[in-house]
């Protein structure tokens, strides 16, 4: 079976005429659901974009969001090798679950026995969106200076001072790492990332700037040591 050309007649639906689709965070990759899709509803999504499925409970096509508002826009749509699984690659507004979580995929029977017991580890967020989430907290808060914000009074502490404090937490990096102890080396990194990011909107850098450098130094792997780092 080629890759090109595939049709929608390359799809084995069952004998319930229904395929299994698997739902993947295109942003993110983390699989967010899995429901079932007849020929119509596959015919909904490669005509609308709509994340479409046929509900086994409703009997009747199911656009996902039209209730909730949590809506679908699909980008890419794949079948596996041999064509009884069918794959939609979207951009998810909201939580994918009904239950607000943001995967389904939210209850572990099974743990890699040194996984790190928190919520966000199973259940990740894309670290690029929470920062810029973040970012854009920091600069509100400059623009706004309100009393008990802690941005405000890093930004009355005068910049010099918050530099002093990225190196502090550079060198907790440094010392959790050391000692392999993961929750310290992540609340550590978290700590340098926010106060490296409240530096960047004292600057007037924005998290674009950053992303555009590390977006031209991927695809260059095998570059040693790129001169500009260090
Ligand atoms: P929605 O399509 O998000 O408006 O949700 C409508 C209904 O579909 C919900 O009340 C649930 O019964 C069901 N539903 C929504 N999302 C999911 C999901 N990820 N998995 C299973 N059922 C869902
Ligand atoms: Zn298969
Ligand atoms: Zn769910
Ligand atoms: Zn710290």
């Amino acid at each position: 079976v080629s890759r090109d050309n595939v049709k929608v007649d390359d799809i084995h639906f069952g004998p319930d005429g229904l395929v299994p689709v698997v739902v993947q965070d295109a942003q993110t990759g983390a699989v967010l659901m899995q429901a079932y899709a007849d020929r119509a509803a596959i015919e909904h999504a490669l005509t609308t974009r709509q994340g479409t499925y046929f509900s086994r409970s409703r009997s009747q096509q199911w656009i996902k969001g039209l209730t909730s508002g949590h809506v679908q826009h699909i980008e890419s749509i794949h079948l596996d090798c041999d064509g009884d699984s069918v794959l939609y690659r979207v951009q998810q507004s909201g939580p994918a679950c009904h239950t607000g979580e943001y995967s389904c995929f939210y209850r572990p029977l099974l743990l890699q026995t040194d996984e790190i017991l928190n919520p966000q580890a199973l259940n990740p967020q894309s670290l690029g969106d929470t920062l810029e989430r973040v970012y854009a907290t920091i600069t509100e808060r400059l623009r706004t200076l309100p009393e008990q914000s802690y941005v405000a009074r890093l930004h009355a502490g005068g910049l010099d001072r918050v530099l002093k404090k990225i190196s502090e937490e550079a060198g907790e990096v440094l010392l959790a790492a050391k000692n392999g102890d993961k929750a310290e080396l992540a609340t550590e990194t978290a700590d340098l990332l926010f106060h490296t990011f409240f530096a960047l909107a004292e600057v007037g850098v924005t998290p674009g700037d950053v992303a555009r450098v590390l977006e031209e130094r991927e695809g260059k792997s095998g570059l040693k040591g790129p001169k500009e780092i260090g």
